[in-house]
């Protein structure tokens, strides 16, 4: 049997280089696809950790995969061997409530690649040809890997049934923040981010937010008043920053009849009163994942709306795996977002 190399958590906090057979097309997984490159998003960063509660080990993490297909069997109708691709990390059941009403993200029986199952940081990996999602031509495999990020924002968008009446609260601009604030922007809503780095802030004006707000020196709850139409707070909040605290505060600055969309995965607890929903009749979505949102944000690049280039700030080759998860350990305020590259 022919073998490849991958990134494989053994368990928590143990990172292996590791062979493993490689894969072999079938009638369900009928498409190989060499891969090209894949982006380490927080959730990697969780699971190496042992910081995400739905992962199992041992591990082949990743689930932003972009690679090129080099082989694809006689049922694949969607892609050829050639082609540029994106893998959808989503597999579901097909038969359970939530399949059955079409939201597959969450599954009862839900298998996310590189979560429940191998996922992308490997040099070839088997999927079913429906999951494949053609690049544009223009874009760089490397920066592809931010397609699957802006899938996650817009599924967050669709959750929360943005309109230009919304006057948005983005809470927190790292990498899914900054994704959510270029897809919350297309509905014309008026968006506020809020962060504790100033950089990240700048780059958020820069980026179209409209008011920001620095968490350690300045008062959300004034700053929100000031800048929301008559002092109303926000129609819609966001949490990109899923800290322990974040949902408690999102439901005291939300305003009357908003919606608040969480997007977290801790398990700490963290105090919300019925009052504080009731009263204001909040809506509080989960938004997880993506419900087969690739081609809608692989049409936003191509149209321009959505602009992937530039935002990748480093990358790592894949066997050099234990430098790039030490060096994201260092939150370097450069960090942005790393991409591992597998062509040797
Ligand atoms: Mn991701
Ligand atoms: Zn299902």
């Amino acid at each position: 049997m022919e073998k490849i190399k991958a990134i494989q958590i053994v368990k928590p906090e143990e990172l292996r280089i590791i062979e493993m057979d490689k894969p072999v097309i079938d009638g369900k997984n009928n498409v190989l696809v060499k891969v090209k490159a894949s982006g380490m998003c927080g959730s990697d960063v969780g699971i190496y950790h042992g910081q995400n509660a739905a992962a199992t080990y041992p591990r082949v993490i990743g689930h932003e995969i972009v690679g090129e297909v080099v082989e694809a069997g006689p049922s694949a109708k969607k892609v050829k061997p050639g082609d540029r691709v994106i893998i959808d990390q989503v597999t579901a059941c097909g038969h359970c409530y939530a399949c059955r009403i079409g939201r597959p993200n969450v599954c009862q029986h839900l298998a996310v690649r590189g979560v429940h199952i191998d996922g992308g940081y490997r040099e070839y990996i088997a999927v079913p040809d429906t999951d494949c999602y053609l690049l544009p031509d223009d874009l760089r495999y490397e920066d592809a890997v931010l397609i699957e990020p802006t899938t996650i924002a817009i599924q967050a968008c669709s959750r929360a049934q943005i309109t230009s009446e919304d006057e948005v609260l983005i809470m927190g601009c790292g990498a899914l923040g900054s994704r959510m604030l270029s897809v919350a922007k297309l509905s014309g809503a008026k968006i506020i981010v809020a962060d504790v780095v100033d950089e990240k802030l700048e780059e958020a004006l820069k980026n179209g937010a409209s008011h920001t707000v620095n968490l350690l020196k300045e008062n959300l709850d004034e700053k929100l008043k000031e800048y929301t139409t008559d002092a109303y707070g926000p129609t819609l909040s966001i949490d990109c920053a899923c800290t322990k605290d974040s949902l408690g505060t999102l439901i005291r600055v939300t305003g009357n009849a908003g919606r608040v969309i969480t997007m977290g995965f801790s398990v700490a607890p963290t105090e919300v009163t019925q009052f504080g929903i009731t009263s204001k009749e909040l809506d509080i979505r989960g938004s997880r994942l993506q419900n087969r949102k690739f081609q809608e944000a692989i049409d936003l690049v191509r149209e321009g709306k959505i602009d992937l280039h530039q935002k990748i700030s480093h990358t790592f080759h894949f066997t050099d795996a234990q430098k790039a998860f030490d060096f994201n350990d260092t939150h370097d305020p450069s960090i942005r977002k790393i991409v591992f590259t597998f062509d040797n």
